[in-house]
């Protein structure tokens, strides 16, 4: 932070009112890198490898990780399955790391509780959620049929450009 008084704007706080590192895009959390005199290369930047997460690169490893996780689930679980998946999707409201993000999606799937019956159920309902988080941050919604997300997160597409 540039001046731990006053945060940028764009810098999200944390639940202890302090500037929260997970919850903020990088290129908002010290656009001038004032504080060590050190240049970013662009505003809009996301972290260096070797830096802690921002909220974006957070989500996309979470989501990467949740989706292919999802592609890989068995079409027909054991109860073993479905009662680890369970716990794994309902700890995210408790310990993601960006708190704003935890909290809606704790409220979200208080709403639609997760679908962990089949392979198809659980990819169609992660996509949804996934939506819900699109939809609030004003990007596209994707298509939630089993082709596409088998596409995105399984197979590749068709061209095979990812074989
Ligand atoms: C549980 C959770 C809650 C979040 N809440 C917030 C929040 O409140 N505020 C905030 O600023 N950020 C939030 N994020 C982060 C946000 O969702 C994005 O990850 C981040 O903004 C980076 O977006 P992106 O455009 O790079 O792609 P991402 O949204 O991270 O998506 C990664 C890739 O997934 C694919 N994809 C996109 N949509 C879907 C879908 N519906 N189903 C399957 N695949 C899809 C696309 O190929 C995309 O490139 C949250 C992340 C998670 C995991």
């Amino acid at each position: 932070m540039s001046d731990a008084s006053k945060p940028n704007a764009g810098v999200v706080l944390g639940p202890d009112g302090k500037p929260c590192k997970p919850c903020t895009a990088f290129r908002n959390w010290n656009p001038t890198g004032a504080k060590k005199g050190v240049a970013k290369k662009a505003p809009t930047a996301a972290p260096p490898e070797d830096c802690p997460p921002d909220v974006e690169q957070m989500g996309r490893a979470t989501w990467t990780f949740l989706h292919t996780t999802a592609a890989y689930y068995p079409e027909k679980p054991s109860p073993t399955h479905r009662a680890n998946m369970l716990l794994l999707l309902k700890a995210i409201p408790l310990l993601y790391a960006c708190t704003h993000c935890a909290d809606d999606f704790g409220k979200d799937i208080a709403v639609n509780p997760p679908d962990v019956s089949s392979r198809t159920g659980l990819s169609r309902w992660l996509c949804e959620r996934h939506n819900e988080v699109n939809t609030k941050l004003g990007k596209a919604r994707f298509d939630c049929s089993l082709n596409s997300t088998d596409e995105r997160w399984k197979d590749g597409p068709a061209d095979g450009r990812c074989d």
